[in-house]
């Protein structure tokens, strides 16, 4: 039997391993973490509760499945509580002004658990991925040039946002600075998002919640937040939406993004095939990288195989990556004037006109548009 290294056992490298494992492959996850649910945060002084959080992310559940392989959610009658909630209205404050979207099914834009609780996504993949006889090493570590040299050809790396495995592989990334803070939601405030584009950040700030959890998170990427932009978000949603939070962590390596190069998005680095958001499938512009997560375990897997067929699949799945990044540049060298025309403008016109429009927004998630129209999509 074949054997797969892969590294990290976040979204995408668990979708991975389901797939090979699926396929008849002896898959190995190795997991810097004790345990799953680590997602993309650094910070170290977060307790259990805090890790448990909130994505935002358009995800046709059919789709996806299809494209996968495999469910991507509980069957029906089971008790298991699904890790994603449909969101029915998004909430905007935009430089003071407060713009609501509602949001109908067929825009499917949901709010994804994340974390170690059984509800969250990574849970559900993780006990698919032991169904299929994935084996799992926590508490391993792969982090140095050699330690990466040392890997079996064809070992699939899916770190996310950790910065190491960009740098001991030479990706160009932006460092993102944060500032947050997670425990249960409010009554009635779940599923829930609410997002803020203002003066203090370049990027934005926002409060999320599924099943129950949630987390406030405000970031900058390319520089530190300013103490008054610390001071500003949670004076802000406390007026504004009533929330407060004991513990506010100010984490100087939040993430790193794989917005440091136009030519970003890769599926492989030399002998190794990349996943997730070390491989560029992270939307540039929002961060939204749990769609690009799932789709890119799926090429991932595929590249075992094929690498040159993958690597069309991954080409095609990012088409709007450098559009998306290019605005995003944009909209940082014009910050604040720039992002407070053109915010503002796009999204004023929605709540105006069909809603559904959203669509038009979110051609930078990797994927997303091209999710129906593959292949495996249309059940081939
Ligand atoms: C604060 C924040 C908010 C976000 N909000 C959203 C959102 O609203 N919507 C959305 O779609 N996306 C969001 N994202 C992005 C999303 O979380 C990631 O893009 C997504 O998790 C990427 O999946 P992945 O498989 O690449 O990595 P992950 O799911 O992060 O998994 C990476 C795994 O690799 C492990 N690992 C890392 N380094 C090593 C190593 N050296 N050795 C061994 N194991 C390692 C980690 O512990 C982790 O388990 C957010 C990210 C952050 C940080």
């Amino acid at each position: 039997m074949r054997q797969v290294t892969i590294v990290g056992a976040g979204l995408s490298g668990l979708t991975a391993a389901v797939i090979l494992a699926r396929e008849g492959y002896d898959v190995l996850v190795v997991e810097r973490k004790k345990s799953i649910g680590g997602a993309s945060l650094h910070a170290s002084a977060v307790n259990q509760d805090e890790i448990c959080f909130a994505d935002l992310t358009p995800l046709d559940i059919d789709a996806m499945s299809r494209y996968l392989g495999f469910p991507l959610s509980a069957p029906a009658g089971s008790h298991a509580v699904p890790f994603y909630n449909p969101l029915p209205c998004l909430r905007f404050r935009v430089f003071g002004k407060l713009i609501e979207l509602r949001l109908p099914a067929d825009v499917h834009m949901k709010m994804v658990e994340r974390g170690p609780r059984p509800s969250s996504i990574d849970m559900y993949l993780y006990r698919l991925a032991v169904e299929h006889g994935v084996r799992f090493s926590f508490g391993t570590r792969v982090a140095t040039r050699r330690e990466f040299a040392d890997l079996p050809p064809d070992s699939i790396v899916a770190t996310g946002m950790f910065r190491e495995a960009f740098d001991a592989l030479d990706i160009p990334c932006t460092r993102a600075y944060g500032l947050f803070a997670g425990g249960p939601a409010p009554d009635g405030r779940s599923p829930f998002c609410t997002a803020y584009y203002h003066d203090q950040t370049q990027d934005y700030a926002y409060y999320a919640t599924a099943n129950g959890v949630g987390a406030a998170v405000l970031f900058q990427r390319g520089k530190p937040l300013s103490d008054a932009a610390v001071e500003w978000f949670p004076r802000q949603l406390l007026e504004d939406e009533g929330l407060a939070f004991a513990h506010w962590h100010l984490v100087e390596d939040l993430a790193s993004t794989p917005t440091g190069a136009l030519s970003n998005p890769r599926l492989s680095c030399g002998r190794l095939i990349l996943a997730g958001t070390l491989a560029g499938m992270q939307d540039p512009s929002m961060v939204l990288g749990v769609h690009g997560a799932l789709v890119s375990g799926r090429i991932a897997a595929l590249a075992v195989r094929n690498r040159e067929k993958a690597a069309e699949e991954f080409r095609r799945m990012n088409r709007w990556w450098k559009l998306a990044y290019l605005t995003r540049r944009l909209l940082w060298a014009t910050h604040p004037w720039g992002p407070r025309r053109i915010i503002p403008a796009v999204l004023g016109i929605l709540p105006r006109v069909d809603q559904r429009l959203l669509w038009l927004l979110n051609p930078a998630v990797p994927g997303w548009m091209r999710l129906p129209e593959s292949e495996a999509g249309r059940g081939r």
